[in-house]
């Protein structure tokens, strides 16, 4: 199964693509996690997108392809994929179909996260993970069980996002508003498209998905 999980920043894509990647050994494909960690090795590509994602802007459209082309390239055929923050474009859109077919892959779901968003702001400035699992927390919504210590993996190391400030929330969501939301229509046209309250708790969030997925 190969599904998209589309929403604006702070949607609850990360959160719930950690949990389908739990329960049912599918691969999150974060494309902002791929750039995260191109930028922290200075790559050619994390060179290129450092000062554009501080400026919450979007990376070139052939960039993210072509990260998105790889790990796909890098994972087992029959290993489902869940893709998180991509396609954002609608050149992106066709891309993923041209990548899709290329490995003999099709998309079975897009599931939209629908929040408000007056709750994004919030979201994304009380947002941090574990330095050692990347496991998502949230400094009201999702506390670790003991203060400091990753639930998952026991560590003590959290990191934030230089992004994740509410100056730079503005202008992802203005991005995400005039380039990724025009894509929806793509994804309707073909009856894929799943909207779930992404404003439930989380756990309810997952049980939507589930059922999504499902049918
Ligand atoms: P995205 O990947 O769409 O940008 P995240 O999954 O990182 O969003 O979620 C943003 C923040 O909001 C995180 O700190 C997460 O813990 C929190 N969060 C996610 N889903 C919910 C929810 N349903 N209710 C409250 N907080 C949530
Ligand atoms: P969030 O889920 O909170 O919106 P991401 O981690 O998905 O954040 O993305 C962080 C930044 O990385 C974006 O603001 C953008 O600059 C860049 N980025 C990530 N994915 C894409 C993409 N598919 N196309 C263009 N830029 C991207
Ligand atoms: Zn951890």
């Amino acid at each position: 199964m190969n599904i998209i999980l589309l929403g604006p920043p702070g949607a609850g894509k990360g959160t719930q693509a950690q949990r389908l990647v739990e329960r049912h050994g599918m691969r999150q494909l974060s494309t902002g996690d791929m750039l995260r960690a191109a930028v922290k090795a200075g790559t050619p590509t994390g060179l290129e997108a450092k000062a554009v994602m501080e400026r919450g802007e979007l990376v070139s459209d052939a960039i993210v392809s072509a990260l998105i082309g790889d790990e796909l390239d890098a994972m087992g055929a029959d290993t489902g994929a869940i893709f998180d923050g991509y396609p954002r474009t609608a050149a992106q859109a066709e891309s993923l179909d041209a990548i899709l077919s290329a490995r003999g892959r099709k998309l079975d779901h897009v599931v939209e996260l629908e929040v408000d968003e007056e709750a994004l702001v919030e979201r994304i400035t009380g947002r941090f993970t574990c330095a050692t699992c990347g496991k998502g927390y949230h400094d009201t919504f999702e506390r670790p069980k003991v203060d400091g210590v990753c639930d998952k993996c026991g560590g003590t190391e959290f990191k934030r996002r230089p992004d994740d400030n509410a100056e730079t929330v503005r202008t992802r969501l203005a991005e995400y508003r005039a380039k990724t939301a025009p894509i929806l229509p793509i994804y309707e046209a073909r009856g894929i498209v799943a909207k779930v309250d992404g404003m439930a708790d989380m756990d309810h969030v997952t049980a939507a998905i589930e059922g999504a997925l499902r049918t």
